[in-house]
C-alpha cells in the first residue's frame, strides 16, 4: 500500500508541530505500508520570503525569486527528516528536481508537465519514507520554478497520479471540506464527500482549502483525495467523483474581489434571485452578479462580504426553503 500525505504550513510550524506530524507518518509507516510526503513552507515563511525579496528589489527577477521561494519547503522536508531519523526511521529529504517533478518556464505560476518517478521509486524501493518538498519542479532550462501559492496541493495529486497510489491524504489546520469555512461562519456543516466538480468551483471561488490546480488534477487522473486535519483524528472529506452531486453544496468568497460564490448542481438563476432578495432585505446592496454552470457568484461592498455570507449561508444551507 502506497500512501501520499501533505501536511499544509501551519502543521509544521514549529518543532512541537514537527514532531506531531512525524507521529503521524510514522504511524503510517509502521502499518507497513510505502509513504511520500510532501510538506509546504513553515508557517509564514512563504510571505516572509516575499518580503525579503521586496526589501531588495520591487521587481525581482522571477527566476531568482523562484530559487529564493522554493528554500521554504526545502527546509521543511529537512528538518522533517532530521526529526523522523531521531525516531529512528530510515528516510530521505528530495527537493522537488531531485524528485523528477518537471514543470513548464511559467516562474511563478509554473504547471506540472510530467513526473519522472525513478528515484522515488528507488528511495521507497530501498525501505525510506520520501519527503518531498511541495509547491517546487524544475523547467526545461533547469532551473527552479515554483507552482503559484497553494501549490503544495498539486504536488501531492500530481505525485499520487504519477505514483498509483492508493491513498492521497491531505492534512492542514481543517478537518475537512465545509459548507462554509467554519472559522467565519455560524453553523457550517462538515461533508462526507465532495464531487470534483463542486470542489473546482469552490477553489476557482476563492477557498483556500485546496489549491484549484489540484482539484483539476484529482478530476483528470481520478485520484480520490481525504481531507483531514493535522490535529484531530476525524474522517475528514472525501473528494472523489460522486454518483449524485447535491443541488447546494457550498458557499465561499474571494477576498481580494469582494466577490461571494454559491456552488451547487442545483444553483441557478433561481438561486441568484432568492440570494438577492435575502440580500436586500438586509440592506446589503448586489454590486454585480452572474450565474454559470452550478454557481453563481456577486459581488458586494468589501464591509458587506462577512455579513453576507452569514445570510446567505443560513438562507440556503440551514433552512430547507431552498428550490431550484
Ligand atoms: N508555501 C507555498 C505557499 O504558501 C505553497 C503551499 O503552501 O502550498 O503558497
Ligand atoms: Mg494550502
Amino acid at each position: 500500500m502506497l500512501t501520499v500525505q501533505k501536511f499544509g504550513g501551519s502543521s509544521v510550524a514549529d518543532a512541537g508541530k514537527i514532531k506531531r506530524v512525524a507521529g503521524i507518518i510514522a504511524e503510517r509507516a509502521r502499518d507497513g505500508g510505502s509513504v511520500v510526503v510532501v510538506l509546504s513552507a513553515r508557517g509564514d515563511t512563504t510571505d516572509e520570503l516575499i518580503s525579503d525579496a521586496a526589501s531588495i528589489s520591487s521587481e525581482p527577477p522571477k527566476r531568482e525569486l523562484d530559487v529564493l521561494l522554493s528554500t521554504g519547503e526545502l527546509s521543511s522536508v529537512a528538518l522533517m527528516a532530521m526529526q523522523l531519523a531521531k525516531m529512528g526511521l530510515n528516510c530521505v529529504s528530495l527537493s522537488g528536481r531531485q524528485a523528477g517533478i518537471m514543470t513548464d518556464v511559467n516562474h511563478g505560476e509554473a504547471k506540472i508537465t510530467n513526473i519522472n518517478t525513478d528515484r522515488i521509486s528507488r528511495e521507497l524501493g530501498a525501505g525510506r519514507i520520501v519527503l518531498v518538498a511541495g509547491f517546487q519542479g524544475v523547467s526545461e532550462n533547469d532551473d527552479i520554478t515554483t507552482l503559484g501559492r497553494g501549490g503544495s496541493d498539486t504536488t501531492a495529486v500530481a505525485l499520487a497520479a504519477a505514483l498509483h497510489a492508493d491513498r492521497c491524504e491531505i492534512y492542514s489546520d481543517v478537518d475537512g471540506i465545509y459548507t462554509a469555512d467554519p472559522r467565519l461562519v455560524t453553523g457550517a456543516r462538515k461533508m462526507d464527500a465532495i464531487d470534483y466538480e463542486d470542489m473546482l468551483r469552490l477553489s476557482l471561488g476563492g477557498s483556500q482549502v485546496l489549491h484549484s490546480r489540484s482539484v483539476a488534477a484529482a478530476m483528470k487522473y481520478g485520484v480520490e483525495v481525504w481531507l483531514l486535519s493535522s490535529y484531530v483524528s476525524a474522517p475528514g472529506t472525501r473528494l472523489a467523483r460522486l454518483d449524485g452531486r447535491p443541488d447546494i453544496c457550498g458557499i465561499t468568497r474571494d477576498k481580494a474581489l469582494s466577490r461571494i460564490s454559491i456552488v451547487g448542481k442545483g444553483v441557478g438563476r433561481r438561486t441568484l434571485a432568492e440570494a438577492v432578495a435575502a440580500l436586500s432585505q438586509h440592506d446589503i446592496l448586489t454590486l454585480s452578479a452572474d450565474t454559470g454552470d452550478g454557481v453563481c457568484e456577486l459581488t458586494v461592498e468589501p464591509q458587506h462580504v462577512m455579513p453576507a455570507m452569514e445570510i446567505l449561508h443560513k438562507q440556503f444551507f440551514l433552512s430547507l426553503s431552498h428550490s431550484k
